[in-house]
């Protein structure tokens, strides 16, 4: 699903936020990218979003190599087999969720009432099927945070990405936005989760260390397929 090959990204002013990294993630796999601040994390998770381009090496994501792929068949390629989650919510102020989810699907070349339902259908799946109609100030952290799950997964992609996902959350809410990215993975969507937090990365299958820029250790704890560097 996801195929990095010495992947070195360097920002102007000669900050190499990715030194060479190599790493391969099947389809159907559960992983966290773990590492402390300023380590790398973002920078990689974005490289594998394709929302951004390596300086060196090679990206490749569901069989497609990022660098042979124009700008637009990149957004194309992103918009059907990639989904993100963030930190913030990016949940849009006095915009009820059903439709902040059903934004998700614009550029799918679905129907605004076919939108619409499969919204809804997203929204149960993560639990907020009674709260369709409300504003995101109307809700908890917890609950903007399922809202935006919807909104990534509304258009079921192969690829879920998020990054820092409970950064922002209690530890209760935390742990159930976790519970549903471990749900989304059964139903079998690969999922890369990016957290400085190595309790949260150890309820994943897979732990891969980032440590400046580099792939410190590849650990699989308990039941997911395992690959040292
Ligand atoms: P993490 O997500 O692990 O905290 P990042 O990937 O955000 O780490 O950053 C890795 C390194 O790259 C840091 O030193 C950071 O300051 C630097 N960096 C990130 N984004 C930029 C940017 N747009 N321009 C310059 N430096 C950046
Ligand atoms: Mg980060």
């Amino acid at each position: 699903m996801v195929e990095l090959e010495n992947v070195v990204r360097e920002y102007p002013g000669g900050v190499r936020a990715l030194a060479g990294v190599s790493l391969v993630i099947g389809p159907g796999e559960a992983v966290a990218v773990v590492g402390r601040s300023g380590s790398g994390k973002s920078t990689l998770l974005n490289l594998i979003g394709t929302l951004d381009r390596p300086s060196s090496g090679r990206v490749s994501i569901d069989g497609y190599r990022v660098d042979e792929l124009t700008d637009r068949q990149l957004a194309a390629l992103r918009g059907r087999t990639i989904g993100f989650v963030f930190q913030q919510f990016h949940l849009t102020a006095g915009v009820q969720i059903q439709d902040a989810v059903a934004d998700g699907l614009l550029y799918a070349g679905v129907g605004a009432r076919s939108r619409r339902q499969r919204a809804a259908q997203a929204l149960e799946r993560v639990g907020l099927g009674h709260r369709m109609h409300h504003r995101p100030h109307e809700l908890s952290g917890g609950e903007q945070q399922r809202a935006a799950v919807a909104r990534a997964l509304v258009g079921e992609p192969k690829l879920l990405l998020a990054d820092e996902p409970t950064g922002n959350l209690d530890s209760g809410s935390g742990a159930t936005v976790m519970e549903l990215l471990t749900a989304l993975n059964a139903a079998g969507t690969t999922v890369v989760v990016v957290t400085h937090d190595w309790e949260l990365a150890a309820a994943l299958p897979r732990q891969v260390e980032i440590a400046d820029g580099t792939v410190r250790s590849d650990r699989a704890h308990g039941h997911g397929p395992g690959r040292t560097p």
